[in-house]
């Protein structure tokens, strides 16, 4: 009988799990996580991130146990870790969900060096993105670095099947009793979070099954809604891969808003295709006209401004304030307090990048890093500079305009009337008396004249194009 080991890393999950499924109808079947310091104290160190990821390892923990085995927790690098325990348990098979990102695959081939010569097979399955995104080529045989054509060509991707639970594993006999789950504190994180999301296969099951019942159908009109709030909030699952992107595209009735959200699963996979083919995009800008001598500020004061949501513009505040409370912001807010720091403020987008990464719970570097680069207009999927400078108090009015998410994340704005709400720095001395909200005292001024900021943000882009037809 063959012994296998799944290795679990993004993909905490036993449904439609093609790694965990082959390993099981293998033989026997032990399954680990390696708790490797790079990521819990890393680059993209994260309290509220690493919570989630303990709540989804507890309950994955519990969900092998139903079926017949467990998840051991390994500490350390896995390189060291891994072939200890194969070795251990006397596997030869080592089952892992490919995961492209950079990181990923160059601890995959520290793993794979350090199982040479021990006969050990390692054996990598779909199931972090929704399709194999490696083989969509365009005609010339390139990667994609446009949406449109990627997601014609993704859309003809033949589907694998979803698959089911496993009813039943065996583990093998010599493994060891597992490592009880640590706490945040053990890792000396904290949770910053006031409202963090729950993590785990259930919630995200429960989270898809609201969506599918309320929001699917209508996401086309509402994603955008910032007040109405009605889109999957699945990001935090999706990253850590508590529900499968292929199960979850599977479940989707027919329909405009379906088709509407199957389209950003491709965003996703788009990507991390990106990200697979482009990996020094992780820290430069994909278009090279902006690489050298764009001249990004790093002026901590404004940074420290816009990150604690104290920018005087409201629909900034509150995306920023909504990323503090509860590790999670809307897309819409997303792209407005991105255009802001990269535009209004001229800041290096990887400052933004960084912010993110400490708070959001759905944190995912191919993700984040595709959308910083395109909302600095420097990445990949590229339109003209002036085309991504939001205007925070018009998108405010058309995407909030009852006001009801400013609202909510900028307690103080609470009485301004709505016709205000978007520019209060426009009421009188007497009106922001009347409202108790005097601009100055009990929320800021706007920090920057938008008109004036755009105007400078297009000469940067300007000068670094005249710069390369130039050179
Ligand atoms: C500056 C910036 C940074 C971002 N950083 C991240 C990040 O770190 N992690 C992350 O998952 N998303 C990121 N996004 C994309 C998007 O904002 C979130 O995926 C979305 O808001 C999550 O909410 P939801 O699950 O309710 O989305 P829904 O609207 O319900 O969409 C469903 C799923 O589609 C995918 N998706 C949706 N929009 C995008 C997109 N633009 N790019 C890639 N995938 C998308 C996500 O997996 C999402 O969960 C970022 C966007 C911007 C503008």
């Amino acid at each position: 009988m063959t012994v296998s080991v799944v290795w679990f890393r993004r993909d905490l999950r036993v449904a439609d799990h093609p790694a965990l499924t082959a390993a099981v109808e293998r033989g026997e079947a032990a399954a680990v996580f390696c708790l490797d310091d790079r990521l819990i104290h890393g680059r993209f160190a994260s309290g509220p991130r690493t919570q989630f990821m303990l709540e989804c390892l507890g309950e994955l923990r519990a969900s092998l146990e139903e079926i017949g085995t467990t998840l051991h927790l390994l500490e350390g690098r896995p390189e060291k870790q891994i072939p200890e325990f194969v070795e251990m348990i006397g596997a030869t098979e080592l089952h892992f969900s490919r995961d492209l990102t950079p990181f990923a695959r160059k601890r995959g081939e520290q793993v794979r060096d350090a199982l040479e010569g021990t006969g050990v097979e390692m054996v990598a399955h779909d199931g972090t993105d929704t399709v194999d995104v490696r083989p969509i080529a365009t005609q010339k045989g390139k990667p994609y670095t446009v949406f449109t054509p990627f997601f014609r060509n993704w859309e003809k991707v033949p589907r694998r099947e979803v698959l089911p639970v496993p009813k039943e594993a065996v583990q093998p006999a010599d493994a060891p009793k597992p490592a009880p789950i640590p706490t945040l504190a053990d890792l000396k994180l904290e949770q910053t979070l006031g409202d963090p999301p729950v993590g785990g296969e259930k919630e995200a099951h429960r989270l898809f099954e609201r969506f599918l019942s309320d929001g699917v159908d209508r996401y086309t009109e509402i994603h955008d809604a910032l007040g109405q709030d009605l889109t999957s909030r699945l990001s935090p699952h999706l990253h850590f891969g508590t529900i499968s992107p292929r199960q979850i595209e599977e479940a989707l009735p027919q329909g405009e808003g379906p088709e509407g959200f199957r389209r950003q699963l491709c965003w996703r996979d788009f990507y991390s295709h990106v990200l697979y083919h482009f990996p020094d995009n992780r820290t430069t800008e994909f278009q090279q006209r902006y690489r050298k001598g764009f001249g990004w500020s790093r002026n901590a004061k404004a940074f420290a401004a816009w990150a604690e949501g104290r920018t005087g513009f409201p629909l900034v505040d509150a995306g920023m304030r909504q990323l503090l409370r509860e590790g999670w912001m809307h897309n819409r807010a997303r792209l407005v307090v991105g255009s802001f720091l990269t535009k209004d403020l001229g800041i290096d987008w990887r400052m933004g990048e960084e912010h993110f990464m400490r708070y959001l719970v759905d944190g995912d570097e191919a993700n984040n890093n595709g959308n910083w680069q395109w909302i600095a207009s420097v990445g990949t999927d590229p339109q003209p500079a002036f085309k991504r400078i939001f205007n925070p108090a018009l998108h405010q009015e058309r995407y909030d305009p009852e006001g009801t998410y400013v609202r909510r994340f900028v307690p103080e704005l609470a009485d301004v009337p709505d016709k205000f709400l978007a520019e209060p720095a426009r009421m009188s001395v007497e009106e922001q008396e009347a409202c108790g909200c005097v601009i100055g005292r009990d929320y800021p001024e706007p920090m920057v004249d938008h008109k004036k900021a755009r105007e400078e943000a297009l000469e940067r882009y300007r000068a670094a194009k005249e710069r390369e037809s130039s050179a």
